[in-house]
């Protein structure tokens, strides 16, 4: 028995300079969680060729230089993504108080295969129980300040990293939230990126925050863009306000219990929280 969650964004931007449309995917975010056997795995998608190498707990398993479906990962781009994945376990661990550990492979799929693969133009996928990710190479990779982001993969590792030591998330809010919370930016990639932040104070001149029960519910009305993008913002939030234990608290609840249970975790009242975060939030520049 499996499950999955997953939800598949895109968007059209209008470009100034060239006065024409450029679809730009955004992000296909998923966590997949297998609950029964090993072989439920779709397994034509990790059809070989590969280059496998390994570096700390890492194997990155790479296309070969020719493979047909785009440019291969170079030695350098194989090299710096060991690096920086390891080292966002490192910063994922301390952001979360956690202790991942455990040796995990990464399926860096050419920039034209994802789509077809995944079906979208970028994205990735993380199987918490398998410890696989499965993400696109050939996009923009970002580092802040030198070290720490090229967000689809430290996303993903998010995923790796808080299934496998808080537990199974409970709510696609939380789940998602973390990952973009941690991740910094949802989705963009290249010249065009836009971190929270910036996404926040584009719904705060449109006034359009969503309170934290409609992050919950998730009704079709939001589109899963605006939902990222405040998910990650409001589990933020939580995050500096409470911590990183009362989070992994949270993170296990389903949607009911995340109200029922909240006060017992934080000591504030659910309603409370709420009227905080739509306060703060909403007056934020
Ligand atoms: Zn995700």
């Amino acid at each position: 028995m499996k499950f999955r969650v997953g939800f598949q964004v895109s968007v059209s931007l209008s470009r100034k300079h060239e006065n024409m449309k450029n679809t730009l995917l955004l992000l296909m975010l998923f966590l997949i969680g297998f609950t029964g056997c090993k072989d439920d795995s779709g397994s034509t998608m990790l059809d070989g060729p590969w280059v496998t190498t390994s570096q700390g707990l890492i194997t990155l398993h790479t296309r070969p230089a020719g493979y047909g479906y785009g440019a291969s990962p170079d030695q350098t781009a194989i090299d710096s993504t060991l690096v920086h994945q390891n080292a966002f376990i490192g910063l994922i661990n301390q952001k979360l108080n956690t202790g991942f550990d455990e040796k995990l492979e990464i399926y860096f799929f050419n920039k034209d295969e994802v789509e077809l693969k995944l079906g979208v133009k970028a994205g990735g996928s993380t199987n918490p129980k398998r410890k696989e990710i499965y993400y696109s190479f050939g996009y923009h990779q970002y580092y802040p300040n030198l070290k720490l982001y090229d967000y689809l993969g430290v996303h993903e590792m998010v995923h790796m990293v808080a299934e496998n030591t808080i537990g199974q998330g409970g709510t696609t809010m939380i789940i998602e939230g973390l990952a973009v919370a941690i991740d910094g930016t949802l989705g963009n990639v290249g010249e065009t990126r836009k971190l929270i932040g910036e996404w926040m104070a584009e719904y705060q001149n449109a006034g359009n925050i969503y309170t934290p029960t409609q992050l919950l519910e998730k009704p079709s009305a939001i589109t899963d863009i605006e939902f990222y993008a405040q998910s990650g913002n409001f589990v933020n939030w939580l995050l500096q306000k409470f911590g990183a234990s009362e989070i992994a608290q949270l993170y296990q609840l389903n949607k009911d219990q995340f109200k029922s249970e909240f006060q017992k975790i934080t000591g504030q009242t659910y309603t409370s929280m709420e009227a905080d975060y739509l306060d703060e939030t909403r007056e934020k520049q």
